[in-house]
């Protein structure tokens, strides 16, 4: 029987889990190779775990972080174990050793064969392209490097790409040296002076992150930070009680944003009567969100989008408390100035940049700063993305980037819909590409939880493979 072969592209947490859980597969052994093509020096930290800073923590304590849903104390015996645990405040701690943890787990199923016979291989290279087999069913992956890999079955799992370019065109200040537009590429601060002004556009968790690395590097020139709601994101508090669900009986059918929000503000005044924080109500509609996404018409979706997923983000994605009163002090005591409004024209000189920051109603307003740092969040918007293999696959019609611009259209089970609205039976994805399905589909909780289902599918096609060919 020929081997089959299953090719992951992009060996961050949601690939590196998925090839994890792939080789945990019970039942009769598998003839198949698993490719995890992931061109950074290691598979399993990705984007989010690279960074070696000691003063960018996990944004939830460890408890919540197991790479296993149904092992929850698994990351916290592997801190323990390892001694990592040292490295953690109050429960948070740093992205550092979460990277070494999934280096650590996939490496193991790199290392050794697995027990029901699949056998995973790491290509240390980037995917280019993912055409039909010319032999027969199935595609052919293209890598960097030149090699071709037959593949039955081939999952993209891309994960964030750096920020959206700030402002509309022209686009001068790119190259400048101090446009800084990928905040997690490695060194990014380090170009910076400890007297050169500095503007971060954006407020949210890599703001937070920025102004932090910054602060460790003794930094004293003028920092200022733009961002168009002006907020920072609330502080997490462990250890608060748990809120009942109430989907089921207040929010199953709601159609509308305003009608959802109503019924959870009424929620979170009826928390607070109990003298219970906002962050347990919010919290407890996670489990439920892909279904009260799933509920609003597009235009409802686009709505909320418009006005509240700023808000939203600040709310739901939380600083450790020790980061949130760090950005507190910084500025109430001036350190860090605010502007409200987004960043309309950036012009360079020779060492500066000048930028005017606009806002609907107010007249525009300018500053200089040596560096200007793009804080915004990943683009997901697949319309913009250039990657290569992005552009290939969007060209030949096989990627459909949602109207949104939020991800990837796909099937509920991940598989990619085509221009037709037509699943493929060969190319799924996993990670925040899915977030048109789910609008949530960013963190941990909801990704190692794609890693077990989408594994759990692809061994079920591997089978039923197998079995036509008998
Ligand atoms: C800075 C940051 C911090 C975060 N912190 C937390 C946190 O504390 N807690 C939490 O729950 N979530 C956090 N997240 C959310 C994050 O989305 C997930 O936790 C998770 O890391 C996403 O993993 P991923 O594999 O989907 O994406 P990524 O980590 O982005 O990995 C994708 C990988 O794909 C590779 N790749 C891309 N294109 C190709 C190609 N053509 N060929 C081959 N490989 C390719 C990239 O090199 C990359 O390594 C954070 C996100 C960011 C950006």
């Amino acid at each position: 029987m020929q081997r089959r072969s299953i090719t992951i592209i992009g060996g961050g947490f949601s690939g590196s889990m998925l090839a994890v859980q792939l080789a945990r597969l019970a039942g009769q052994p598998f003839q198949c190779d698993v490719h995890l093509v992931e061109p950074r020096p290691a598979p399993g930290p990705g984007l989010a775990y690279t960074a070696r800073r000691s003063e960018y923590l996990l944004n939830v304590p460890a408890k919540a972080l197991s790479a296993f849903p149904e092992e929850p104390d698994h990351f916290q015996n592997w801190l323990r174990v390892t001694g990592a645990d040292q490295d953690c405040q109050a429960g948070f701690c740093t992205r550092q050793s979460y990277g070494r943890y999934l280096q650590q787990l996939v490496g193991q199923v790199l290392e050794w064969p697995s027990m029901n016979g699949m056998n995973c291989q790491w290509h240390n290279s980037s995917a280019q392209s993912v055409e039909p087999n010319p032999d027969g069913p199935g595609a052919v992956v293209r890598l960097r490097n030149g090699q071709l890999i037959r593949s039955d079955l081939v999952v993209l799992a891309l994960g964030n790409f750096p920020p959206a370019v700030p402002t509309p065109l022209p686009h001068d200040y790119l190259s400048h040296r101090g446009y800084h537009g990928s905040p997690w590429a490695s060194g990014a601060l380090s170009g910076i002076k400890p007297t050169d002004d500095v503007l971060l556009l954006g407020s949210g968790l890599t703001a937070v992150d920025v102004l932090l690395g910054l602060r460790a590097d003794g930094h004293q020139g003028r920092l200022t930070v733009a961002s168009q709601h002006g907020r920072w994101p609330a502080a997490a508090v462990p250890g608060a009680p748990s809120y009942p669900s109430f989907w089921a009986t207040e929010l199953a059918g709601l159609s509308s944003v305003g009608a959802v929000l109503q019924v959870v503000r009424q929620h979170v005044a009826a928390a607070q009567a109990q003298g219970l924080p906002w962050q347990p109500v919010l919290d407890s509609l996670r489990p439920d969100l892909p279904r009260i996404w799933a509920g609003w018409p597009l235009a409802e979706q686009s709505r909320f989008l418009r006005h509240l997923a700023g808000i939203w983000s600040v709310l739901r994605h939380r600083s450790p408390p020790g980061n949130a009163e760090i950005i507190g002090q910084l500025l109430a005591s001036g350190r860090v100035q605010q502007l409200r409004g987004r960043a309309r024209e950036i012009v360079s000189t020779d060492d500066d940049l000048l930028v005017t920051v606009s806002r609907a109603g107010h007249p525009d307003q300018q500053l200089t700063a040596q560096h200007v740092i793009t804080c915004t969040g990943p683009l997901l918007d697949y319309r913009r993305i250039q990657e290569p293999l992005v552009v290939q696959l969007r060209e030949a019609g096989q990627l459909v980037p949602d109207p949104l611009g939020l991800g990837m259209l796909t099937d509920a089970d991940g598989a990619l819909l085509d221009a037709s609205s037509q699943a493929s039976d060969i190319l799924f994805t996993i990670g925040p590409s899915r977030r048109p399905a789910y609008f949530e589909s960013t963190a941990v909780p909801e990704l190692r939880a794609q890693a077990v289902t989408l594994a759990r599918l692809l061994g079920q096609r591997l089978r039923q493979l197998e079995g036509a060919e008998v």
